[in-house]
């Protein structure tokens, strides 16, 4: 009989803690998860879910003018945020409940509350104090406000999708994959809006060229772009806010959305007491690539250890963990090769290296690429283009990077994801024969490399 309450005591029921307390008790293990908020944690609650169904919701007008051309005749639409957010909420709900019945099945026992390491093998829920041969913080992350005057009149993504007013100006602050969602997002809605960022271009690190694709269709759906454009002072003026930069530039509007990154969510966990270690300025939960933090009992999976900031991520380094200490299987994430998406208005997906990064790690590279209107487009008369672009290694022919913006991209992209990983060539891409007619197809023939 062991002399723990538990074999594993997992800290966070998101993602990766609810994957990583399952697994193990697959394998056998006795285990607990303790939350502190609900259940599902912020991809379920609200993250990628939420926010998707927000996106949806968003597209609904532009597919309503488009059937107009169509030939389908409607009245005037009007469009509700409340009735839209308060569907959410049932849908996140119902998750939560799946969530906790997941648990449950599985053998996995839920203590409600807050948990904080006490020493390596004890966690205090609430005053009550639970013991586990191991323990796996799976806290996540939390909107980071950097020090700028006023950001407290900003919102947060976490508040913005529980907005049941509609701004008729919502002014976003930042270029990262939340900024550029939800500025789509209450663009689709209607609303007027402003991306305000401090770089030349949005998301910072994607391709270039996908990079100045998404500025321009943002410009065409009406968003408007102030590139080099770095808040320090947020003001309230009436019932409006003002951003201001250090040039004294201002941006006043209805509402001001701070998409300025996230943080590991660290604080109140008692790590310092315990002696896990972190790193760098945001404090991430320092692990090696078994998950394995300084403390021999403490292991941390997903955002509190800052690696990639993803859902798919997270969940597969909860497995990881389990299988490796429970299941006598050591398992290691590899994080060099990601696929992701951005639910921007076009979406945007890409897995590998960018043109530029392939190109700073040496390799001799080859760039095939294509750009088109795609064929709902033609009709509709809306002039947004997609498009997408391979990158090759010219010494062997394998796939680099692959990149796209326009419709379906995420979901085109992780079909193709397959076959990256598996290290596809070039030469297999092109006797793969097409699907037609598809935007998808587009992959599969591209012919000539750009000069
Ligand atoms: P990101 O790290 O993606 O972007 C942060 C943005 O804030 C950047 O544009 C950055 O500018 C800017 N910024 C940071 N500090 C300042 C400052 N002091 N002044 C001005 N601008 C500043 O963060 P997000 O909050 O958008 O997203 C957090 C994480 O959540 C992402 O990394 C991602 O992993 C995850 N996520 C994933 C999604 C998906 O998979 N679809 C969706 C949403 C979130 P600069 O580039 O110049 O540094």
């Amino acid at each position: 009989m062991s002399r723990f309450d538990f074999d594993l005591l997992t800290i966070g029921a998101g993602s990766g803690g609810v994957a990583g307390s399952r697994r193990a008790a697959i394998h056998g293990a006795r285990v607990a998860i303790c939350e502190g908020s609900r259940v599902g944690g912020t991809c379920v609650i609200r993250g990628c879910v939420p926010k998707k169904i927000l996106m949806y919701g968003s597209q609904f007008g532009e597919a309503l003018e488009d059937a107009g051309a169509y030939g389908w005749r409607f009245g005037r639409p009007t469009f509700e945020l409340a009735a839209l957010v308060a569907a959410k909420n049932a849908e996140t709900a119902r998750l939560e409940g799946i969530y906790r019945r997941m648990l449950a099945d599985g053998g996995v026992r839920l203590i409600e509350g807050r948990g904080c390491l006490v020493d390596p093998h004890t966690v205090e829920v609430d005053g009550r104090r639970i013991t586990a041969g191991r323990i796996l913080i799976a806290t996540g992350g939390r909107v980071s406000h950097p020090p700028i005057e006023g950001i407290e009149l900003a919102l947060d993504s976490d508040r913005l999708l529980d907005l049941e007013r509609q701004p008729d100006h919502l002014l976003v602050l930042g270029a990262g994959y939340i900024a550029v969602e939800f500025a789509g997002i209450f663009r689709g809605f209607g609303s007027d809006v402003t991306l305000a960022y401090r770089a030349d271009l949005p998301l910072r690190g994607f391709d270039q060229d996908i990079r100045r694709r998404l500025a321009e269709a943002m410009d065409g759906r009406g968003i408007r772009l102030q590139a080099g454009f770095a808040p320090v002072r947020i003001e309230r003026r009436g019932s409006s806010f003002a951003a201001i930069d250090g040039e004294g530039r201002e941006i006043v509007a209805d509402a001001v959305l701070a998409a300025l990154g996230r943080h590991p969510n660290t604080a109140g966990l008692g790590l310092d007491a315990v002696g896990v270690r972190t790193r760098g300025r945001n404090g991430a939960i320092e692990v090696d690539r078994f998950s394995r933090s300084s403390v021999a009992s403490i292991f941390a999976v997903g955002d509190v250890t800052d690696r990639a900031n993803l859902t798919p991520v997270a969940i597969a380094e909860g497995r990881a963990f389990a299988d490796t200490e429970f299941g006598g299987r050591e398992q290691a994430v590899d994080h060099s090769l990601i696929a992701t998406a951005v639910f921007s208005q076009p979406q945007i997906a890409t897995i590998g290296l960018s043109e530029a990064d392939a190109g700073a790690r040496g390799h001799d590279c080859q760039v095939f690429e294509a750009g088109f209107r795609p064929m709902k487009n033609t009709i509709s008369g809306r002039s947004e283009r997609a498009y997408m672009k391979v990158v090759v290694d010219r010494s062997n022919d394998r796939v680099l990077g692959a990149h796209m913006i326009g419709p379906d991209a995420a979901e085109i992209l992780q079909a193709l994801a397959v076959a990256v990983t598996m290290g596809a060539t070039k030469a297999d891409l092109d006797r793969t024969l097409a699907v037609h007619p598809t935007t998808a197809e587009e992959f599969v023939l591209l012919r000539t490399p750009r000069d």
